[in-house]
């Protein structure tokens, strides 16, 4: 076959040493800022997202959120939990991010160490909770209480199996609000869901955001804090473009950061298992906890 029925394969220029690693080096730093533009700050809710009711973690969760942080993506949680009950998560996920949402919002804790065994207090919000207290302790008489003071004790009335304890005070309820807190948990056995929804309603809470959980779980907030506020910061400090966002859970509590996801252009992912109102207000909604939901949603990345 001659030359001349061949297609053309263009032609090669050959340069210099220099030039080869100029080149090699311009590549390089071209395939790292794709990654930049890329990377997503993935936030996860805990309970009822990556755990189930009885703590096991969701399936394939582990490998997924693996496998999202080998793609160069940013995973943390913000949960409704304190940091005493968060920080054994984290754990089990096999990730120590940069910050971690605590306490729906009301505390941000930092990395201080490389390996994660080291996390500070960064910022706390606090209120006076005297005014809720009284209130409730009117219409709930028999409910548990629980708060959290600014340093991350917990103060509790009476034991209850579903909260971790671990040192945490019991007190008389008048000791509850002798100082300004981070949170106040109220559970009343006795109550529904739609019970706890109609009652703080009723009362009007408006001096603080609250959250009502499954299992008439009542979790209350300085007035204007959620999730959202806190992730707000962290998102500014990890300078991560606000649409790149992508945050994932099941309960009302996480609505602040479905609006907030979804208002700078990020995504918003809603567990099946969650109630209408929370599928309703997110962009996509995932598969159940006990399905999987969050990895189905991180491989697919
Ligand atoms: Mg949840």
């Amino acid at each position: 076959m001659s030359e001349a029925h061949l297609p053309s394969t263009g032609s090669v220029e050959v340069v210099g040493p220099d030039a080869a690693a100029g080149l090699v080096e311009q590549v390089a730093r071209d395939t790292e800022q794709e990654a930049r533009v890329e990377q997503l700050l993935i936030v996860l809710d805990i309970d009822g997202t990556v755990i189930l009711e009885d703590e096991s973690l969701s399936p394939g969760v582990v490998d997924a959120v693996e496998h999202a942080r080998r793609s160069g993506h940013e995973v943390m949680i913000a949960t409704g939990r304190s940091w005493e009950g968060t920080h054994g998560i984290l754990d089990a996920l096999a990730i120590s991010p940069d910050y971690v949402v605590c306490s729906n919002g009301a505390v941000v804790l930092k990395r201080m160490d490389e390996d994660g065994q080291q996390y500070d207090r960064w910022h706390v919000e606090t209120f006076d909770p005297t005014e809720v207290l009284t209130l409730l302790l009117e219409h709930l008489p028999d409910a548990r209480y629980l708060v959290e003071l600014p340093d991350g004790r917990r103060l509790f009335t009476e034991h209850l199996d579903d909260w971790n304890l671990i040192n945490a005070l019991q007190v008389p309820f008048a000791e509850l609000s002798a100082q300004r807190v981070c949170r106040v948990v109220v559970v009343a056995p006795e109550q529904g869901e739609q019970d706890f929804v109609d009652l703080v309603d009723r009362i009007g809470l408006t001096q603080v955001t609250y959250a009502v959980g499954w299992t008439a779980w009542l979790d209350i907030a300085p007035q204007g804090v959620d999730k959202s506020t806190s992730l707000e910061l962290v998102r500014t400090e990890l300078g991560i473009d606000p649409a790149q966002v992508m945050v994932i859970g099941d309960g009302r509590n996480d609505l602040g950061m479905f609006r907030w996801a979804l208002e700078n252009g990020g995504r918003a992912v809603a567990m099946e298992q969650g109630p209408q109102e929370v599928r309703d207000a997110a962009g996509e909604v995932t598969a159940s906890v006990e399905a999987g939901g969050v990895a189905a949603v991180l491989r697919a990345l």
